[in-house]
């Protein structure tokens, strides 16, 4: 057995013993953490937050969060949609965010409000199904369509067909019958705020606002040209002050992003095919695992679960733990016992290539 691969079962085994601890309980997903199980399927089978400080660990595209809050189904101003599959949880400054962003919406003159897509899973970590990031609770999707005055049915929320902004006869182009000055105004109202780090919209989106937006040009370089995109947003936050186990992602560039990174989109390269040589052996599909997270992970996913009512943030009251929760001490245990700081190489970090997205 590799001596990384020892010393990470032997930290593990740390944390399994101060977690049994201080609960008296036996965590059975812990032992998936050495057989090599894919993370997406353990975090994805978790249906509430861990009892805990709220901690975004780790980076947007390879990490988990601890404490999460759920944004209400419904807010005055907000919908959340697609709610079966339960990744309305976020860090408690994304909800915040989420609700400021919902009333800014409205003075801006969309409709009723937002209507809220996919945040992060209860305890964050990698998803079955779509999203490369939204992993620490600080990256959240927005339709491209207001909330309607009337509160959807749950069914309605399911079954709502997506609208893309785009005018799918040509390439890349924003349907002019669609993309109204509003949409141009709600992404920009996105990027305004400081704790927001990138804005993603699809490439003819962000082509748009080039030719098209009078404001602070220097606002827009936050929004940032990625395929898909054309029927929501994505609104990714900095890591929260004092978020010590967050990993920050490169600062975007200074200027307006209207410059190559958004040019090569309309190039041929990002659409042509990979040229496979003839004799490359086949390359076999890499899941992640506990074991490529930060070690801390493996205690959020082992921590005690918060009850649904205490984790709803917003229109109910959340009130913030005061003193330390039952899974602080085990995730802290291990954040302790880390003698490495968490992997900064090989993170990869959201792609732009279609065949990635
Ligand atoms: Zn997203």
């Amino acid at each position: 057995m590799a001596l990384a691969t020892r010393r990470l079962l032997r930290q593990m085994g740390a944390a399994l013993l101060s977690l049994a601890a201080c609960s008296g309980l036996a965590f059975p997903n812990i032992a998936s953490a050495a057989d090599g199980t894919p993370a997406k399927q353990l975090f994805g089978k978790v249906q509430l937050p861990s009892n805990s400080a709220a901690s975004p660990i780790g980076f947007y595209a390879k990490g988990c969060m601890a404490g999460a809050v759920a944004i209400p189904t419904d807010g005055p101003t907000w919908q959340a949609m697609r709610l079966s599959r339960n990744r309305r949880w976020g860090n408690p400054a994304m909800i915040s965010l989420l609700e400021q962003f919902s009333q800014d919406a409205v003075r801006l003159g969309w409709g009723s409000g937002i209507l809220i897509g996919d945040i992060s899973q209860p305890r964050g970590g990698p998803m079955l199904t779509g999203h490369a990031s939204h992993q620490i609770g600080l990256d959240a999707d927005i339709w491209f369509q207001p909330k309607p005055a009337q509160a959807l049915s749950a069914q309605a929320r399911e079954d709502m067909p997506f609208v893309s902004m785009l005018d799918k006869s040509k390439f890349l182009t924003v349907n002019p019958k669609r993309w109204t000055k509003t949409h141009a105004n709600l992404v920009m109202q996105a990027a305004s705020y400081p704790q927001v780090e990138r804005v993603f919209v699809n490439p003819a989106i962000k082509k748009k606002l080039c030719e098209t937006w009078k404001g602070d040009r220097g606002l827009l370089g936050k929004v940032r040209p990625v395929y898909g995109h054309d029927e929501h947003f994505h609104i990714r936050m900095h890591c929260p002050a004092g978020a010590a186990n967050c990993k920050a992602q490169a600062a975007v560039a200074a200027g307006d992003g209207c410059d190559k990174s958004l040019a090569w989109w309309f190039s041929k390269e990002p659409w042509a095919k990979p040229v496979k040589k003839p004799d490359a052996k086949p390359i076999k599909p890499k899941f992640v695992t506990l074991a490529d997270l930060p070690r801390a992970c493996t205690a959020v996913l082992a921590a005690p679960a918060a009850s649904e009512r205490s984790a709803t943030f917003g229109a109910t009251a959340y009130v913030a733990p005061a003193a330390a929760q039952d899974g602080d001490a085990a995730i802290q245990n291990v954040i302790n016992a880390q003698a490495d700081p968490l992997p900064v190489d090989n993170i990869p970090i959201p792609q732009s290539r279609p065949a990635l997205q």
